[in-house]
């Protein structure tokens, strides 16, 4: 917390606006829409699921339709396309910034356009913060007229070409879970492109309520909509937002200067100057044959010393849970997952953290 929080979670009681809607859920959306620039409206929601959910339904995707989708990733990506009965179908990273490869994309389009079944919305995730290959996904997406989707849920404050990750696609979504680079608790948004699509998209979020005086509904809807004492917390949290970005960025500067030396161990950066990552988490990749350990064994190193590390995100293909799902690709993916792992990357990381990092690790090499 930035310390500022608490001011406007108070201002929400003095005013007894304790309800999924009022002032503070205006003003963090103002402040989102403000900080994203470009032509965006967003609502704010319960979570950042949530808004991939709604994103999904607004997108047309049905019972039985097929929706392309990151396989490296967290679980909340591809979750929400079976709440819509629709079937994921999943597409592998490519090694620059370890996200939708492009090629593996058209060729999944073109195998299914061929079986006669167009896929109906592309998820894309910029994973880590670090951003996609936007331009060539945008261009593939465009090519052939389908829905993308942005999960920016860890990608707040980082861009491409100066552009903001979430004001890409047709839907971009944002989360502010516990753990994401600002938090409301729980939360999350969904970044549109006009009033009329926000609009319906709060509409299916407070319960689908026709305009009539008693309660009227044609549609089903989701209680999916923020409350006004977590968008207090919010407000707050915007203004050391990008605080928080530049002490990730310094985490990641850390571990690029401490590793810098080090054969064998490679720190997951930026391929080039378009790519501007917030560094939610800091990763680097394990060549056992020259470090003579595994990513496993360093995270055991550091866990007998009580640091927490973690293995990157098991790709969605390998999941037990999608194991009947379509992919395509190589084995991308799955080799960062068997070589990668998360090191401590909080925004309150201090010096002497850094130094005890510093010496668990070393002992090791
Ligand atoms: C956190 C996260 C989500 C889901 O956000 P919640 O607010 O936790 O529902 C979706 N996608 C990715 C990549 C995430 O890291």
């Amino acid at each position: 917390m930035g310390g500022t929080e608490q001011k406007y979670v108070q201002e929400a009681f003095e005013t007894n606006w304790i309800a999924p809607l009022g002032p503070h859920v205006n003003g963090f959306e103002l402040d989102l829409k403000e900080y994203l620039k470009e032509d965006t409206e967003v609502a704010c929601l319960s979570s950042g699921t949530a808004a991939l959910h709604l994103a999904l339904i607004l997108a047309g995707v049905k019972s039985k339709d097929e929706v392309l989708c990151q396989s490296f990733t967290f679980s909340a990506s591809a979750n929400p396309i079976t709440y819509q009965g629709a079937k994921p179908i999943f597409i592998d990273s490519e090694k620059d910034t370890w996200n939708m490869c492009p090629v593996a994309l058209e060729e999944a389009i073109l195998a299914r356009i061929a079986a006669g079944k167009k896929p109906k919305a592309i998820i894309v995730v910029h994973l880590y913060g670090m951003p996609a290959k936007i331009d060539e996904i945008l261009k593939i997406a465009k090519k052939y007229s389908i829905v993308l989707i942005e999960d920016s849920a860890e990608a707040l404050g980082s861009t491409y070409k100066g552009q903001k990750c979430g004001t890409f696609g047709d839907f971009g979504i944002l989360s502010f879970n516990g753990n994401k680079i600002i938090t409301t608790s729980g939360g999350g948004a969904l970044v549109t492109k006009n009033l009329e699509i926000k609009a319906k998209a709060v509409f299916l979020a407070t319960q689908a309520r026709d305009n009539a005086p008693h309660y009227q509904h044609s549609q089903i809807g989701y209680n999916y909509r923020m409350s006004n004492v977590l968008a207090g917390i919010g407000i707050g949290q915007m203004e050391v937002l990008d605080k928080h970005v530049e002490l990730r960025r310094k985490n990641h500067q850390f571990y690029e200067s401490f590793f810098n030396d080090v054969a064998g161990v490679t720190v997951f950066k930026e391929p080039t100057r378009d790519f501007f990552s917030n560094h939610w988490l800091s990763c680097i990749i394990i060549d056992s044959k020259i470090t003579g350990f595994t990513s496993e064994e360093l995270r055991l190193k550091l866990e007998k010393d009580n640091i927490e590390s973690r293995p990157l995100w098991k790709p969605m293909h390998l999941q037990p849970v999608f194991k009947d799902c379509q992919y395509f690709g190589g084995n991308v993916a799955e080799t960062l997952f068997e070589t990668g792992l998360c090191l401590p990357s909080g925004s309150n990381l201090t010096d002497i953290d850094r130094e005890r990092i510093s010496k668990s690790i070393r002992e090791i090499l």
